[in-house]
């Protein structure tokens, strides 16, 4: 006796503005941990934010778990 099955391939297609919004905010937080001195937030607060460095304080654990180089 033979069996019989039916297999069904499914082709998902990713659209492709959905990955380039993706491969943006990958690359803003990819920047924002690793790589941030105060140049984001010098967008709005000006030559301050070099001195403050909020963003860097807020990810700097993040930044070390993650093996970047700091200080
Ligand atoms: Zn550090």
């Amino acid at each position: 006796m033979a069996k019989t099955f039916q297999l069904t391939k499914a082709q998902v297609k990713i659209p492709i503005i959905a990955a380039a919004v993706l491969l943006a905010v990958f690359g803003v937080g990819f920047f924002a941990v690793g790589f941030d001195q105060g140049q984001i937030f010098s967008l709005i607060q000006g030559q301050d934010a070099y001195g403050q460095m909020y963003l860097h304080e807020m990810t700097h654990d993040m930044r070390h778990a993650s093996g970047f180089p700091c200080h």
